[in-house]
């Protein structure tokens, strides 16, 4: 006989045994098995508010069946005589800081579940009495993807219609491979440096699989491919392979725009033509590969 279910989290779930699953009372998703574990990470990802409620409850249990000890009315006392600290800090504040955390400063997303980290941060929170706000991994997860949203469309916005450059590299760490995007493009007479992507290449690195990975990016920038200027990469074979791939399918569409542009009479090339030769003012290759599609 197993161990009886005491934990309240079962209460959020319904079990099937004879499909040995849980379904959770409050959406649509089925759990494998009613392992505690999976059931509170189910809670925590999807449902912030039960998530709190569950572990305030829990809480309680755990006071209520223990004892107060005598060690513990001593902490209790210390605790009297801890000073309290007045400090300026609203939502935004916290909540920036623990996506610095994670992202500028590099921390792994369980970070902000130890022990160390919530004993300075929960009284932060319970400060602010905002029932709604709660800070753990899965939260700050879906916040740091929702401001990664938000740059990239700042980042969209601000390279709209203008030449850009790229700049590529590829690097393998620990037996993953990486390539590197960069682009540069110029906004008030100043060049500005982006970094458009790291990703992890999951293919043999052909030069159709770069190519593919290459204007993927470019898609999720809304970069149209004839605001590409230059590629400068290293020398390696698939690279050289991957831009020139890349190069005629610019040269298609270069060529069905002209046909439309002498169709219209439209003569704006030119002007496009005058901001490329300013643009490459900037640029002096040693032993980079600088590929130029317009001249
Ligand atoms: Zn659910």
């Amino acid at each position: 006989m197993g161990r009886p279910s005491v934990s309240t989290i079962h209460s959020y779930f319904i079990f099937n045994k004879s499909l040995n699953e849980s379904a959770c009372k409050n959406c649509e998703c089925k759990i494998k098995g009613k392992h505690g574990t999976n059931l509170k990470r189910h809670l925590a990802s999807h449902h912030d508010e039960l998530h709190e409620e569950y572990m305030s409850k829990e809480l309680e249990k755990n006071n209520c069946s223990k004892k107060v000890t005598k060690k513990e009315s001593q902490v209790k006392l210390f605790n009297f005589l801890v000073p309290k600290v007045n400090v300026q800090l609203n939502k935004k504040i916290i909540l920036d800081a623990c996506i610095d955390l994670v992202t500028v400063n590099g921390r792994p997303f369980t970070m902000l579940n130890d022990t160390g980290f919530r004993k300075i941060l929960d009284p932060v929170l319970n400060g602010l009495q905002e029932k709604k706000f709660t800070i753990n991994s899965y939260s700050i997860k879906r916040h740091v993807h929702a401001e990664s949203l938000l740059i990239q469309d700042e980042i969209a916005n601000e390279v709209q219609s203008k030449l850009i450059s790229l700049k590529l590299d590829g690097v393998t760490r620990l037996n993953r491979a990486f390539l590197g995007i960069n682009m540069q493009y110029i906004v008030d007479d100043c060049i500005k440096l982006r970094t458009l992507g790291l990703v992890e290449l999951t293919e043999s690195h052909t030069g159709t699989y770069l190519k593919e990975t290459i204007l993927n990016i470019l898609k999720k920038f809304k970069i149209e491919q004839k605001q590409l200027y230059t590629i400068t990469s290293d020398n390696g074979a698939n690279m050289l392979k991957a831009i020139n791939l890349v190069e005629e399918e610019i040269s298609a569409t270069v060529a069905a725009t002209i046909e439309l542009n002498n169709e219209l009479n439209n003569d704006s090339i030119e002007d496009t033509a005058d901001v490329s030769s300013e643009c490459s003012e900037s640029y002096d290759s040693s032993d980079r590969q600088d590929i130029f599609f317009k001249s």
